[in-house]
């Protein structure tokens, strides 16, 4: 699990990109004027106060503190329109964000580390922020499991309960840890994750850090992908070891390195295959099937 590469406000604001969508709908529909585009005109000013407010809460690590807009709920429908439009300028919100992440990054959801990203996760729910709805520091690319699971949470009395990708330090320390379990013939059969904080990652990242893998029901889910994931290995191994390879548990490394460097020491694989390198029963059973 890794931090994410801010989108960019350099060349075009994050405010000007919401005035774009805006202007891009069309005047009229079926002849008459467009109400909903002049009702979002007259509202920008209140938007970009919004946008500001957002903003700071962001770079000063208070976000749990922004407040709902009273006002500005009540133009929800207008608000969301900008969103569910997917109009070209939507697009280029999009693009900002998916173009400066590093190569290969979004083949994995973000949240999850496990399978593509399909979706935008609004990490304020659009239902309680509707103004925020094409702001880009609050669309987080997302598989559409953890956006269910997320829904309209994002806090409770004390704190966040999601990470935020492109605001939240996530620790390169090792939190994430599996036990591999083993059958009476001491094959990996299976395994057993867990989280735990080392002693120097500080409270208020833990509780947001820890919180993120309860809501989205990680563990369990990577309980139940980990035979699969630890056949694919095990098969691969046998491949290796019959066409000449020798040691099991450097191959091993080999393989994890890239999406260790990608998704970071805390991502499940990289947890799972860095446990299946060092496992002695593990690398035992691929030899006997040789
Ligand atoms: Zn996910």
């Amino acid at each position: 699990m890794k931090r994410m590469i801010t989108p960019s406000a350099d060349s075009i604001s994050y405010f000007q990109r919401h005035k774009n969508v805006v202007s891009s709908k069309a005047n009229t529909v079926k002849g008459e004027p467009n109400l909903i585009k002049q009702n979002l005109q007259s509202l920008e000013s209140a938007i970009e106060a919004r946008y500001s407010a957002f903003e700071s809460s962001l770079s000063s690590g208070n976000l749990f503190n922004l407040a709902q807009d009273p006002i500005l709920a009540e133009h929800k429908d207008d608000l969301l329109s900008c969103y569910t439009g997917r109009t070209a300028k939507v697009k280029e919100i999009f693009s900002s964000i998916e173009d400066v992440q590093p190569a290969n990054f979004l083949r994995r959801c973000p949240y999850c580390g496990i399978t593509l990203p399909k979706t935008y996760d609004h990490y304020l729910p659009e239902s309680l922020y509707p103004e925020l709805s094409v702001h880009a520091l609050n669309l987080i690319p997302c598989c559409n499991s953890c956006n269910q699971t997320k829904n309209n949470f994002w806090k409770n009395d004390n704190h966040r309960l999601f990470l935020h990708f492109y605001m939240d330090i996530i620790p390169d320390i090792q939190y994430l840890n599996v036990r591999l379990v083993s059958d009476i013939n001491l094959c990996a059969v299976g395994a057993i994750f867990s989280i735990s904080r080392a002693p120097n990652i500080p409270n208020n990242v833990w509780d947001v850090l820890s919180m993120h893998y309860i809501k989205l029901n990680l563990i369990k889910i990577y309980n139940e992908l980990a035979n699969n994931e630890i056949s694919e290995v095990f098969n691969v191994c046998i491949s290796h070891l019959r066409g000449g390879g020798i040691d099991v548990g450097r191959f091993i490394n080999i393989l994890l390195s890239s999406d260790e460097q990608l998704y970071g020491i805390n991502h499940w694989r990289v947890v799972l295959m860095k446990a299946l390198s060092r496992s002695d029963d593990f690398e035992r059973a691929v030899r006997a099937s040789v």
